[in-house]
């Protein structure tokens, strides 16, 4: 056969086929034995913190997959009762219980006794959650401002949170998470903001950001 250049783009794609391949191939093996190796089986306390839009969505996300499983889960909202939230009302149907920290959380008035005891006693709530081994999942849904503001102890939390049952796993969101909660996490995710609609002029939107 000639020596055409059709010929020798013909040559460099074969080439750069092979090539692929065998990096596949030792990407494949990498990967296959990283598998293998990860041979525990526990539940895994997750946190989803940042200043960026996605938190409380990945919280919902992972009931939604663990629903979707057969599991049991149960929400905890640390935000004011009254906050709409289109998660809430499907997954509700679907058994989730809620928990809603509600009545009496007044970020308008800033009453702080009164914002303290509503967040004790949703955090009540949550420890009963934490010793129940019938609640394969948990999400505290923006706790982590509970421990900035100190209505709820740390210490505490950090107990409940070790002494949950072994196969239970946790979701925390919230901006800010005290580096005590991110130590004692298997899982963390920062959401880094790159741009927000809001900063555009864009309001708040049913679906997308309740
Ligand atoms: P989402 O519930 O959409 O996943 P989030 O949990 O990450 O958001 P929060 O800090 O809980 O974020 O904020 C709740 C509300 O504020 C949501 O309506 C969200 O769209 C909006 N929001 C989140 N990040 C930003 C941001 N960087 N600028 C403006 N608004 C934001
Ligand atoms: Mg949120």
């Amino acid at each position: 056969m000639s020596d055409t250049p059709s010929n020798n783009k013909k040559d460099e794609d074969k080439d750069e086929n092979s090539r692929h391949k065998a990096r596949m191939q030792q990407q494949k093996a990498k990967v296959d034995e990283r598998i293998a190796n990860a041979q525990v089986e526990k539940g895994v306390l997750i946190v989803i913190t940042g200043n960026g839009k996605g938190k409380s969505t990945s919280g919902f996300g992972t009931v939604a997959r663990a629903v979707g499983h057969g599991l049991k889960a149960c929400v905890v909202q640390y935000v004011k009762g009254t906050w709409p939230c289109g998660e809430r009302d499907l997954l509700e149907k679907l058994g989730v219980e809620f928990h809603v920290m509600g009545t009496g959380f007044t970020w308008e008035t800033q009453d702080k006794e009164t914002d303290k005891a509503a967040a004790q006693k949703a955090w009540e709530f949550s420890k009963t959650c934490l010793q129940d081994p019938s609640i394969d999942l948990l999400l505290l849904d923006e706790i982590t401002y509970m421990l900035t503001y100190k209505y709820i102890d740390l210490d505490d939390v950090l107990v409940a949170l070790e002494n949950r049952p072994v196969n239970q796993h946790v979701v925390i969101t919230g901006r800010a998470c005290h580096r005590a909660v991110i130590e004692l996490a298997d899982t963390v995710s920062e959401v880094r903001p790159i741009k927000h609609a809001f900063e555009a002029g864009i309001k708040a939107q049913k679906g997308i950001d309740w």
